[in-house]
């Protein structure tokens, strides 16, 4: 047995497509209850051992199969969208299941920027002054232009909160913290780990009510009153509503985070770079640890490598960031290659975020699975914590003021769609603009790339985004009714 290669956790449906390289299998171990991975040479020794794997997760995957459970709400996912409509709901009485995929919550990731409109909706989850104690609110960007030299620093949006006293404004916090703070507020094995939704049908009972019956990875099925598809930009949930494929934006990230044995020095502001065809920065979160971007125009090459981290580094050190300043530089070198992704950047079309099924009786969508966007503006996970509270708001009202027994959870939801598509639609519409017009056009034709630089150099920065922050500004609003302990019934 090895430990050096790295484990990938197969779901037990994959147990006959095992990836083999070289002779080195991975198999999935289930030990009490938990799945983990081995990974074993093929040799005449281990034989015998693989043998009594397979057999064991056939069992399990027998046990499992066609095992039926009953849910009121099932939220499929467990990232920032997830937890947070977890919460949410929780706040307002109704208990939910979350389904995650993975044998555990995303760990890796790097940071984000967590903008006011995330934090009004953390103040709705009871969970902002976890954060804000911890995290500081960063008031300047300096940004260079990396083809004249001219460098500019902006302001970042501040304000006092004038109901609580607080300072509003934008904060780094790394993906594992936020996702931490939200679970903690949640009830022991709310999240069901390692069920992967891989296909959903839809029931009527006898009392002519609807159940969502979702067909699980292992085999079983859990039937449920109301589903709430939270699983991301290739959302499963999103592609049953009938909503279109994200749209490839022409534009990949590579993203990580650099960790210093001793204090790197720098101050904390967010430093960005712009070039031909480039955006690149950097945030010092703390003494010691620095989140770092670079969004570049794709290409066929970063496919070949982005499951290497050793590789995608080099590419942006001695190649794509080869020339910028050192302070980049030095801050890329410094890359923990456990927390350094590359990948392309995707977006849903605005007009199918805003005209799109969103909701189909007592399913809808919610985060990256009904708007993803590019991360241009930093709004996927705060659009998303929006989500989660006005979600849990309307099902809430609805609830309340019900008369027809079997129509509040569809009402609901169509109250939660009504009330996010036009927003985020011109949110997702919003980020493409800026992020085509920050890398200074990404299409093929010169005189594009021209406007758009022209634009950017000569309006973006003075006039378009102090005005495009404003939205920043909103206020998802609370819960609604008082925030109960109970448990409602669907
Ligand atoms: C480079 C980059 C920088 C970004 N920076 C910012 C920023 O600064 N500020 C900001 O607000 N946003 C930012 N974003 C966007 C933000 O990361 C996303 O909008 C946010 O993570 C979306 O959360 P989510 O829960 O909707 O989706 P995800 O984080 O993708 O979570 C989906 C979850 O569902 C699970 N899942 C998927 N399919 C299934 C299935 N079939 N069954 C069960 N589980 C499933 C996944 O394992 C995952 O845990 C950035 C994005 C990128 C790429």
């Amino acid at each position: 047995m090895t430990s050096s290669t790295p484990h990938y956790l197969c779901p037990v449906s994959t147990l006959f497509h095992l990836p083999c390289k070289g002779g080195i299998y991975n198999y999935i171990r289930i030990k009490e209850n938990h799945v983990e991975t081995t990974t074993l040479k093929d040799t005449k020794e281990q034989k015998p051992v693989k043998k009594r794997l397979v057999l064991r997760l056939f069992q399990a995957k027998k046990q499992k199969m066609g095992m039926v459970e009953n849910e009121e709400i099932v939220i499929v996912g467990g990232g920032i969208a997830g937890l947070a409509t977890a919460v949410a709901l929780k706040r307002v009485g109704f208990q939910a299941r979350v389904l995650e995929r993975h044998h555990e919550l995303r760990a890796g990731g790097t940071a984000i920027s967590l903008a006011p409109n995330a934090w009004f909706a953390l103040r709705a989850l009871g969970v902002d002054r976890k954060l804000t104690s911890t995290h500081q609110i960063f008031t300047k960007v300096v940004v260079t232009n990396l083809e004249t030299g001219d460098t500019q620093a902006m302001a970042m949006p501040m304000k006092k909160d004038s109901f609580r006293g607080d300072d509003i404004g934008v904060r780094y916090v790394q993906r594992k913290t936020l996702l931490k703070a939200l679970a903690e507020e949640l009830p022991p094995d709310t999240i069901r780990f390692s069920s992967k939704l891989i296909s959903i049908k839809n029931e009527t009972l006898r009392d002519s009510s609807k159940v969502t019956a979702l067909h699980l990875d292992d085999g079983s099925i859990i039937k449920a009153k109301v589903v709430i598809g939270c699983d991301g930009v290739h959302s499963t949930v999103a592609q049953w509503l009938g909503l279109s494929q994200p749209l490839n934006s022409g534009r990949s990230a590579a993203y990580g985070l650099s960790v210093f044995s001793e204090d790197h020095g720098f101050e904390m502001q967010v430093r960005q770079y712009l070039g031909d065809s480039i955006r690149a920065g950097f945030i010092p979160l703390n003494s010691k640890e620095v989140y770092w971007f670079f969004f570049h125009k794709s290409s066929s090459f970063e496919q070949e490598i982005s499951m290497s981290p050793e590789l995608i580094l080099k590419e942006v050190t001695d190649n794509l960031a080869k020339d910028f300043p050192s302070d980049f530089l030095t801050v890329a070198k410094h890359t923990d290659l456990s927390n350094l992704a590359w990948g392309p950047l995707r977006f849903r079309a605005p007009w199918n975020v805003a005209f799109g099924r969103t909701q189909n009786g007592n399913v809808t969508v919610a985060g990256d699975a009904m708007h993803p966007m590019t991360p241009d503006i930093g709004q996927g996970a705060c659009s998303a914590l929006e989500d989660a509270v006005v979600l849990a708001r309307c099902l809430n009202q609805a609830h309340t003021t019900a008369t027809d027994n079997r129509q509040w959870v569809e009402n609901g939801l169509k109250r939660y769609v009504n009330e996010r598509r036009w927003r985020v639609a011109g949110v997702v519409a919003g980020a493409w603009l800026s992020g085509t017009v920050h890398q200074g056009g990404c299409g093929d034709q010169q005189w594009w790339s021209r406007a758009t630089r022209w634009f950017r150099d000569r309006c973006l920065y003075k006039f378009v985004l102090p005005k495009l922050v404003d939205f920043v500004w909103t206020d998802c609003g609370d819960l609604g009714s008082p925030v109960t302990q109970g448990v409602k019934s669907t």
